[in-house]
């Protein structure tokens, strides 16, 4: 069943909505931009958004660019498509968390009606967008002063209780697999203690397939990042049965024709590997100290355990402290801003 917000949706078309969420604290928010694109002919409903941190523009970019390509009459089912969630740090240029709250939004899923903004906001997509869904798609990227390499993030089997959480959790991590990305991630708790959960854990609990996929970073545009996402909704979407091969290959063709407007300051990608490698652990590395950090990897480069990956120095340029990495692993995200803050977050090492 199509979300109710959005009424009554003709198959075969594509239509825009400006959305207003409910709840007491978005009473004054501006609309929200939805596109519906409902098939002509019946399938499941797949809810992509993005936006839920309002710097990863890639991940924005590829939404809208999916509504304006995406063709309702060659489509079975439909995709209801959020460019931005968190509208309040889209405007700001606000990394992490919602201005309005300072709260980071992926740590407070499935939300609560009476919470802060940040809260009701993420109950209003949990409860007006994702459980009216089949499968759900976050796309995200590094915020602004995040590198990373392309991957994917879903929950689990481990320690569902139930043979229907792990059903779930099976087809969340098919799904994870078909989106087509170098790496998948599987967890099974959240990676930093807080109130709530990340929205693919979210929908998990609530029986909804879902992924958070991430591409691009820095707070620019990578357009090689942009197409990744793109063709990674429409790769979750063939393996649906939404959509045919040919349609796809169509687009893939699209897109590598696309003029190439990207700032390559950092790598996003090496070509999508033939199959994901799969990682079953995130271990995030934190600083002790304020100061400027060094860091000596790069996104998608391997570290080993025990061996230095960075320095923190204060503003004498003494050495307050070497980061070395608690794991064999590869780097998949990291701050590339040098100003970091005490018990600041540096990168993120996924495990196999
Ligand atoms: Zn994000």
């Amino acid at each position: 069943m199509h979300p109710p917000i959005l009424g009554e949706l003709t198959p075969g078309t594509t239509q825009r909505h400006l959305i207003k969420l409910p709840g007491p604290a978005l009473a004054n928010d501006e609309p929200r931009s939805v596109i519906s694109v409902a098939g002509a002919k019946l399938g499941p409903v797949v809810f992509v958004n993005a936006g839920v941190h309002g710097g990863e523009y890639p991940a924005i970019e590829a939404v809208i660019r999916l509504g304006k390509t995406l063709d309702p009459k060659k489509i079975s089912g439909s995709v209801i498509l959020m460019p931005v969630s968190n509208l309040p740090a889209f405007r700001a240029r606000t990394p992490f968390v919602c201005p309005i709250d300072n709260v980071n939004p992926n740590r407070v899923f499935p939300g609560d009606p009476l919470g802060s903004y940040s809260e009701q906001m993420t109950h209003a997509l949990i409860n007006e967008f994702v459980v009216h869904a089949d499968a759900y798609i976050d796309l995200h990227g590094g915020d602004i002063p995040e590198a990373l390499v392309p991957f994917v993030i879903c929950r689990s089997e481990a320690g569902l209780p139930d043979s229907e959480g792990r059903d779930v959790a099976a087809r969340s991590k098919e799904i994870a697999a078909a989106f087509g990305l170098p790496y998948v991630l599987t967890v099974s708790k959240p990676v930093q203690p807080s109130k709530g959960s990340s929205s693919y854990a979210a929908a998990a609990e609530k029986g909804i397939p879902s992924i958070l996929a991430e591409a691009g970073g820095v707070g620019q545009m990578q357009e090689d990042a942009v197409e990744l996402l793109v063709n990674g909704v429409l790769n979750v979407m063939r393996h649906l049965g939404m959509i045919d091969r040919a349609e796809i290959e169509f687009r893939v063709e699209q897109n590598l024709n696309a003029k190439k407007t990207a700032h390559r300051a950092v790598a996003t990608a090496k070509a999508p590997a033939a199959a994901s490698t799969v990682l079953t652990k995130f271990e995030w590395v934190y600083t002790k100290n304020a100061g400027m950090w060094y860091p000596k990897m790069g996104a998608g480069d391997v570290v080993k355990q025990g061996e230095q990956i960075g320095t923190v120095g204060d503003l004498f340029g003494e050495t307050l402290e070497k980061i070395i990495s608690p794991v064999n692993g590869v780097v998949l995200f990291l701050t590339i801003n040098p100003s970091v803050l005490a018990n600041g977050l540096l990168m993120g090492i996924g495990v196999e």
